[in-house]
């Protein structure tokens, strides 16, 4: 059986002991009827991952101790996903593989044709751990609030560039990805089923780090479009290579 992963917002080092929050002790003894002795693998962002035993089982409560280390920690490339939420399950979808293709951020953005006017931040947040945990990874990308589009720009870290997904260049000619943008941070933008307006089109591009790109003949749905950006931007730039 594979070995199950949990995270944990606790220090964790050589004979470090760590205590279950309710939820935790229900997962790991509850749904995946482990028992004391039962090794599982913890990681919480920092430390790496770590094997640890079940030294106490209860039915809201329980403790781990951590034995050795079975990984460094591996933070993510310095890759942020910016898109504008959609529908529950789709929204769901995109953070979920915004982890696993291993993007460092995720920053919900409300543009002018989103539908969405809040996002259950925890929620998804949630998701993203769950992912983290589920694709071995050692590290959980943070998912920021819902901020308006415009906000975020007009705050835009100069050296980081924004690889702007623009349905509009669909079918523009292709380019090597990785001949044309430098090394050093990013950000992919992913707008709504309703795609940007002409004034966002002209406000983005105006950025001096915007790089418009068209991601090929067809118009993707967001989710779709969120996924081959990050896997473009990983193949070229990123930790696949
Ligand atoms: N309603 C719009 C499509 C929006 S698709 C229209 O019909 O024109 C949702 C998002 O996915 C877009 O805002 C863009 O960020 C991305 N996207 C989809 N297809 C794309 C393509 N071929 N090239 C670049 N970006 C694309």
């Amino acid at each position: 059986m594979a070995q199950v992963r949990l995270y944990v917002d606790h220090p964790l080092g050589a004979e470090q002991s760590v205590p279950l929050t309710r939820d935790q002790a229900h997962y790991l003894f509850g749904v995946m009827r482990l028992d004391t002795g039962a090794t599982v693998t913890l990681f919480n962002g920092r430390d790496g991952a770590w094997a640890a035993t079940a030294v106490r089982q209860g039915k809201r409560d329980g403790r781990l101790v951590c034995t050795e280390q079975t990984a460094p920690l591996a933070l993510p490339p310095d890759l942020w996903l910016l898109f504008a939420p959609i529908k529950k399950a789709r929204t769901d979808f995109i953070v979920e593989k915004a982890v696993e293709l291993g993007a460092a951020r995720i920053l919900p953005v409300q543009t002018e044709f989103t539908n969405a006017e809040r996002i259950r931040r925890d929620r998804l947040q949630a998701h993203a751990t769950e992912a983290a945990e589920q694709c071995g990874a050692t590290y959980v990308p943070e998912v920021a609030e819902l901020q308006r589009l415009p906000a975020l720009l007009s705050c835009w870290p100069e050296d980081r560039g924004l690889l702007f997904c623009d349905e509009a260049r669909a079918g523009a000619a292709p380019f090597d990805l990785g001949q044309r943008l430098r090394p050093g941070p990013w950000a992919i933008l992913i707008g709504p089923e309703g795609g940007f307006s002409d004034a966002e089109r002209a406000r983005i591009t105006a950025l001096d780090t915007a790089e418009p790109i068209s991601l090929g003949p067809r118009i993707l749905r967001a989710d779709t479009a969120a996924v081959a950006a990050l896997t473009l931007w990983q193949a070229a730039l990123g930790d696949w290579r």
